[in-house]
C-alpha cells in the first residue's frame, strides 16, 4: 500500500553509524566521525537539578506546553539573547528540537504544499516535510554557505515554508544579515513562514549569531534546544516559539502524541538556562581548537574546505561520489558521512564531525592523509 512514509528514507547518517558499529564489532579499528552529538558530559549542576526533581516527586505529567518556570526562563533567554520579544505563554517545550521541527512542518503544511530547504541541509527536514504531506524544494546554497539571490525563483503558489539553519549542519556556515534579509523579504512578499533552527547557536566562532525571529517575528518559528549547547542530547529536550496560530497547532500535536515533555528533565533544562554558563564557553573553546586542527589537516591533504564558523562539522569538497568516498574512508578506518545525505546538490562533499577527542581527530586525519597520499 503506497503511503506517506514510502519516500522517507531511513536516516542515512544513522545507517552509516550502524555500519561503522558493525565493522567495529568485527574487530576493525574504526574512528567514527559521523554523529552530531557533543562528546562532553552534561554539566553536573544540570544533572543534580534533574536528580533533585526526581527525588522530590516530579514524576507526574507536566502541563502539556511545559512547566511554567521553564517556559518563562526560555522567554527571558529569547528576549535577552535573541531579540525575540515573547512571554512564557508563547513558548512550547518539546522533547528535543527535532520534535519541534516536526510539529512545525505538520502544523503548517497541507498535502502537496512545498517547503524550501537549503542544500546542504540537515537530514531530517526533508523527512519532516514528507511526513507532513509536503514536498521539499532544494535550493543550493553558495559554496561559502551564504544564500543565493535567486531564492525568489524557487517560490511557487504552493510554497508555505522556508527552513533556515544557522550555524549550519553540515557545513558550519553562519548566515549574515544579508541572508536573513533576503529570506525575510521573500517570506514577507509571499506570505510564507520561516522555520529558523538555531540549535547550534552557542557553538559559534568568529561570527555572530542572528535570529530571524528578531526580524520577522510574525512569520518565524524559532526552534532551539539543549542537546548541543549543554551536551544534553540524550535528555531529549528542546523548545519553539511561533506566531500564535502555529504554536496552538504545534501544541495540539504534542498533546495528542507525547502529552508533555518528561517532567524531571525540564528541571534539568531550567538549571541549564538559569545556572552558570562557563561550561558552555569551555566546550565552545574546545570545539574551536579542534576545528582549527581539522581544517588545517584537511586542507593539508589538498582538499578544499571552507572555514566553518559554527557547529562542529567540517565539510570538505571531494572529487566524485560522496558515498564511494565515505566507503573508501571507512576502509581506511575513518567514518565520515556522505554529502548525499544532505541534499541532491551535495554529493561532492563529505561531513566530518569533530565532536571527538583531539587524539582521535589527529589519528583520523593521519589515516585520511595516508589514504589520499596513496594515489586514490
Ligand atoms: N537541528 C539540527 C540542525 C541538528 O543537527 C540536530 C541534531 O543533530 C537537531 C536539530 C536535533 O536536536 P535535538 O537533539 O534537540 O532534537
Amino acid at each position: 500500500m503506497p503511503g506517506r512514509l514510502d519516500s522517507v528514507e531511513e536516516s542515512a547518517t544513522l545507517r552509516l553509524a550502524d555500519l561503522t558499529g558493525e565493522l567495529k564489532k568485527q574487530g576493525r579499528d574504526i574512528l567514527s566521525f559521523n554523529l552530531g552529538e557533543p562528546d562532553f558530559s552534561t554539566p553536573a549542576n544540570i544533572i543534580e537539578a534533574a536528580a533533585k526533581a526526581l527525588r522530590s516527586g516530579k514524576t507526574h505529567y507536566a502541563p502539556s506546553a511545559g512547566i511554567p518556570e521553564l517556559r518563562e526562563a526560555i522567554a527571558d533567554k529569547l528576549k535577552k539573547e535573541n531579540g525575540i520579544d515573547v512571554a512564557g505563554n508563547d513558548v512550547l517545550v518539546t522533547p528535543g528540537a527535532k520534535q519541534a521541527i516536526f510539529y512545525a512542518c505538520f502544523s503548517i503544511l497541507e498535502e502537496g504544499d512545498e517547503a524550501i530547504v537549503f542544500d546542504p541541509g540537515w537530514v531530517s527536514y526533508d523527512a519532516c516535510i514528507k511526513m507532513s504531506g509536503g514536498k521539499t524544494v532544494w535550493v543550493k546554497s553558495n559554496e561559502d554557505g551564504s544564500l543565493p539571490a535567486e531564492l525568489p525563483e524557487h517560490v511557487s503558489n504552493k510554497t508555505k515554508l522556508i527552513i533556515i539553519n544557522s550555524p549550519n549542519n553540515p557545513s558550519g556556515a553562519v548566515l549574515g544579515i544579508k541572508d536573513l534579509r533576503l529570506v525575510a523579504d521573500v517570506a514577507g512578499d509571499n506570505g510564507l513562514y520561516v522555520l529558523s533552527d538555531e540549535i547550534y547557536e552557542k557553538i559559534i566562532y568568529e561570527a555572530k549569531h542572528l535570529s530571524m525571529g528578531s526580524i520577522i517575528p510574525e512569520r518565524t518559528i524559532t526552534v532551539n534546544g539543549f542537546s548541543k549547547a549543554y551536551a544534553m542530547a540524550g535528555w531529549r529536550i528542546g523548545y519553539a516559539t511561533a506566531p500564535k496560530p502555529v504554536l496552538q497547532n504545534m501544541l495540539k500535536v504534542q498533546q495528542h502524541t507525547v502529552s508533555s515533555p518528561t517532567t524531571f528533565v525540564q528541571y534539568g533544562a531550567l538549571a541549564a538556562l538559569t545556572g552558570p554558563q562557563d561550561s558552555v564557553e569551555r566546550m565552545r573553546l574546545e570545539f574551536k581548537q579542534r576545528r582549527d586542527v581539522v581544517i588545517k589537516g584537511i586542507r593539508g591533504m589538498g582538499l578544499r574546505c571552507e572555514m566553518p564558523q559554527g557547529a562542529f562539522y567540517a565539510w570538505p569538497k571531494v572529487d566524485g561520489k560522496s558515498e564511494e568516498w565515505a566507503e573508501r574512508f571507512l576502509e581506511a578506518g575513518v567514518g565520515l558521512t556522505p554529502g548525499s545525505a544532505f541534499g541532491p546538490h551535495s554529493d561532492d562533499h563529505v561531513r566530518m564531525s569533530y565532536a571527538s577527542s583531539m587524539e582521535d581527530i589527529k589519528k583520523g586525519l593521519e589515516r585520511m592523509a595516508k589514504l589520499l597520499g596513496g594515489g586514490e
